[in-house]
């Protein structure tokens, strides 16, 4: 077996990669260790697709993946849950346990979203509480991007991956890639191996797209490092509602605390402490305190949420965490025709469409794409020469 292009991870990132380079012809063989949208990219629920609160070189990205969202499911013919909430980002009066907050600050933030043309406005208590009630009366305000979102993630990887069948890419399932090996003079990856051994041979570019597994497989083959650890988010769902009490994306300006509602009208608990991770049976273990946290974050918010009762807690699905929150996405170090994308801290599902038409794009014209720049790995290196 022979194909131009290998990519390695049947989540979003690998599916649209996939897709990208099949639309341009490429000979392309997608390889995933269990079945397309296993991993961060499948689950429960819907993901967040916003800018609003991102790290300003995300912006750019972000902004980007508003329009791709909005038309993908058109374009893949699949009904991928997609709808433009909007995000209320709460501002509330100082808390002591958790630090000063400010409307100056969410003022910069807003003229920084503003300068990506991220239509973003500034909301007073009056504003916010026309918009959503039950709120508590130590909210202030909130940031408001209106063209922030909710996709359905699981769909939407099964839609792309599909996407990319049709347009000729063979979707390996069940299929893990255990090594690469490297042609003896150039160093470039020439074939990658499956766990029973067999081989596929690479004539073009091998991308790495295997989220929370990406960095110990450089690790172990290549000896690099890179700064990411894996972290597991719980999921915390409440009983069923006669209706979910908001309809906005619901996140905080410093409060570890995102929240939306589902479609059976259950409040979706996220963004606050982790849960542990089972590394015998693959599978998270939520930690009761710190459920308990993440619940006292909504309820300081939405106080009526003391009297809801939770219904369970998901923690089955990891992501990778990076150093300073941004994704990595970069040629993995000495090896021209192999690239690696990770770290995606949290927020990787957003920016999914943009990142992976630059990455294909880098791929076929070997020109890196200036908005994929601050995501290099050399940016972890130091660059001042005096003390060295
Ligand atoms: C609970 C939770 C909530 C989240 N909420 C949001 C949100 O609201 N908004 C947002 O933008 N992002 C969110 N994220 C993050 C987002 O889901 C991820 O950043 C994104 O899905 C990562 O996509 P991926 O393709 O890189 O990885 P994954 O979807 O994890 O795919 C990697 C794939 O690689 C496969 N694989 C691993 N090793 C190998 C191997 N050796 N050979 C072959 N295949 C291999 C795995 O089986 C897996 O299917 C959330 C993540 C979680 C877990």
């Amino acid at each position: 077996m022979s194909y131009d292009q290998v990519v390695i991870g049947g989540g979003i990132y690998g599916a649209f990669v996939s897709w990208q380079l099949a639309k341009q012809e490429q000979d392309v063989i997608l390889v995933e260790r269990d079945s397309v949208a296993s991993g961060a990219s499948g689950g429960p629920g819907k993901r967040g697709v916003r800018a609003g609160g991102r790290d300003p070189r995300s912006l750019p990205l972000a902004k980007r993946s508003y329009q791709y969202w909005a038309s993908l499911g058109e374009e893949l013919g699949a009904d991928i849950g997609y709808e433009r909430i909007g995000q209320l980002e709460f501002i509330e009066h100082s808390v002591p346990e958790i630090g000063p907050t400010s409307i100056e600050s969410a003022r910069s933030r807003v003229w920084l979203q503003r300068q990506h043309n991220i239509t973003t406005k500034l909301l007073s208590a009056e504003e916010v509480t026309k918009m959503e009630s039950n709120l508590s009366d130590r909210v202030i305000g909130a940031i408001y991007t209106p063209d922030d979102g909710i996709v359905d993630h699981t769909a939407a990887t099964r839609g792309v991956a599909e996407a990319a069948r049709r347009e000729g890419a063979d979707i390996c399932n069940n299929t893990e890639i255990t090594s690469v090996e490297q042609n003896q003079t150039t160093d470039d990856i020439s074939e990658v191996v499956t766990t029973d051994g067999d081989t596929i041979k690479v004539d073009g570019t091998v991308c790495l797209l295997t989220n929370t597994h990406a960095a110990g497989f450089l690790e172990k083959q290549f000896d690099v490092t890179l700064p990411v650890w894996n972290f597991t988010p719980q999921v915390v769902l409440t009983e069923q509602l006669d209706t979910v009490p908001f309809t906005h994306l619901v996140a905080h300006s410093h409060r570890t605390l995102a929240m939306k509602g589902t479609e059976d009208d259950r409040v979706m608990i996220t963004g606050g402490w982790p849960a542990r991770w089972d590394s015998n049976d693959q599978t998270g273990r939520p930690i009761p305190d710190q459920v308990e946290k993440n619940i006292a974050q909504a309820v300081a918010v939405y106080p009526f949420l003391e009297d809801v009762a939770i219904d369970r807690v998901i923690a089955d699905h990891q992501e990778t965490c990076s150093i300073d929150g941004l994704p990595i996405i970069d040629r993995v170090p000495g090896v021209d025709n192999f690239f690696v994308g990770t770290g995606w801290t949290g927020h990787g599902y957003a920016i999914a469409p943009s990142v992976s038409k630059l990455l294909a794009q880098w791929v076929l014209n070997q020109n890196k794409p200036e908005l994929l720049e601050p995501f290099c790995l050399d940016r972890f290196s130091s660059h001042d020469q005096t003390f060295l």
